[in-house]
């Protein structure tokens, strides 16, 4: 019964370590968030030790009566929460989530339509060296060059062309939001299955403030912990004809044991996601990248060469485009990094710069609406960002703005 402090020094001082590192620092992955103690404890409970294969009600181990009750609240939460006739709650992330639909409706070698991968889509939307590139045939739609924006022409002349069995809409690094209705009307045309993968903006539709795609899909994925929230983890919801397919491919098609600690937190966090708290929370935080797109934009750090893909964003996330700056995407990153502020470079749409590179930086404002920041705390992010990507820069000054901000809104302050 001893602690992990007591029984394992090493692995808590590095816990402690990131604690202390996520409370001191801004973290601006547009991919993260911070999940509420309550997630936390459900995810660290006891139910990690039960095995429970199978679904509610018709599981091949005994003793499953009590994570019944919590997979069954967390598939009735969720399917409320979206308006989705059906949901399995047992992927383990969402790159397992996407390659149990894909299994359920797909057979290898049917071809996929997918953003491509350096203009804003997922590895799983069908990355040559992903298992979704090796079993199925890949066609990839774009973003036009102009307007930085799905061509939806393209997508129309490739699903006429190629006839998908599943066309994905769906993406990572994207600033702007998709015509579902159009997508279900191409997939319509030739047969197609839709499959939207809203892992980057499953909080905002829960919040009402961006479309659904539930009504417009066949099979809606999506991961848990990004402006959703919660645990790291996945969901497909879907329709009620093409359930009982994506339960026997999560189940056994592609995974054993459910997690049931995850599932529990899962539970938790949908219920948060409901809450009017949380629509405030994403008001904020799509306050925060707009913010954050205008006063880049606005901004002199223009002048060299630092400007906005597709010219703003309607979503918790703006792609810095660094083409035309001396600075690639890995300085930029390492830049805010020395001042305290974590993002990741990301590849742009027609990057002159190699994959480790990069021209771009991509940063997402949910974790900080996570943490309380207010509008006026987003102007003050947003000014620090453009200051330190200037080619001189007070990094000390800086660090100390960013350390202001952090003991302004403290994260988890009953933690140590
Ligand atoms: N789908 C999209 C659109 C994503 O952006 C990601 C993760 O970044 C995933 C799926 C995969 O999620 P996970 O990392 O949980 O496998």
């Amino acid at each position: 019964n001893a602690s992990l402090h007591e029984l394992d020094p090493d692995v808590a001082a590095a816990v402690d370590a990131e604690l202390h590192r996520q409370q001191s620092t801004l973290e601006m992955i547009a991919s993260e968030n911070f999940a509420p103690v309550a997630v936390l404890e459900a995810q660290g409970s006891v139910l990690t030790n039960k095995y429970a294969e199978g679904y509610p009600g018709r599981r091949y181990y005994g003793g499953c009566e009590h994570v019944d009750v919590i997979e069954r609240l967390a598939i009735e939460r969720i399917k409320e929460l979206f308006g989705a006739e059906a949901a399995n709650v047992q992927p383990h992330s969402g790159a397992q989530a996407n390659a149990a639909a894909m299994f359920a409706v797909l057979s290898p070698g049917d071809t996929i339509l997918g953003l491509n991968l350096a203009h804003g889509g997922h590895l799983t939307h069908g990355m040559k060296i992903n298992f979704s590139g090796k079993l199925y045939n890949v066609a990839a739609y774009h973003v036009d060059a102009e307007t930085g924006r799905v061509d939806m022409d393209e997508v129309e002349r490739l699903a006429k062309e190629q006839r998908p069995k599943l066309i994905i809409a769906g993406w990572s690094a994207y600033p702007r939001q998709l015509d579902f209705a159009a997508f279900r009307r191409i997939a319509d045309e030739v047969g197609a299955y839709l499959m939207v993968d809203m892992a980057h903006f499953a909080g905002l539709v829960a919040a009402g403030l961006h479309p659904s795609p539930v009504p417009h899909a066949h099979i809606v994925t999506t991961t848990t912990h990004k402006t959703l929230g919660g645990p790291r983890g996945g969901v497909i919801l879907s329709t009620q004809e093409l359930a009982k397919k994506i339960n026997s491919a999560v189940f056994p098609g592609q995974q054993g044991g459910p997690l049931e600690h995850v599932i529990a937190a899962k539970a938790v966090s949908f219920k948060v996601a409901a809450s009017e708290e949380f629509k405030e929370r994403q008001q904020r935080t799509l306050a925060g990248s707009r913010i954050l797109a205008e006063r880049l934009t606005a901004a002199d750090v223009t002048e060299h060469g630092v400007s906005v893909l597709s010219g703003g964003t309607d979503v918790h996330l703006v792609l810095v485009d660094l083409r035309d700056s001396e600075l690639d995407g890995r300085q930029a990153e390492d830049r805010l990094h020395e001042v305290g502020i974590t993002v990741n470079r990301n590849a742009i749409p027609n990057d002159p710069r190699p994959p480790m590179v990069t021209s771009g930086l991509r940063i997402g404002t949910p974790a900080l609406a996570t943490r309380g920041f207010q509008e006026a705390d987003f102007r003050e992010v947003a000014d620090i960002i453009a200051e330190a990507l200037k080619p001189s820069y007070d990094a000390e000054s800086l660090r100390g703005r960013v350390s202001a901000l952090a003991a302004a809104h403290p994260l988890y302050p009953g933690l140590k």
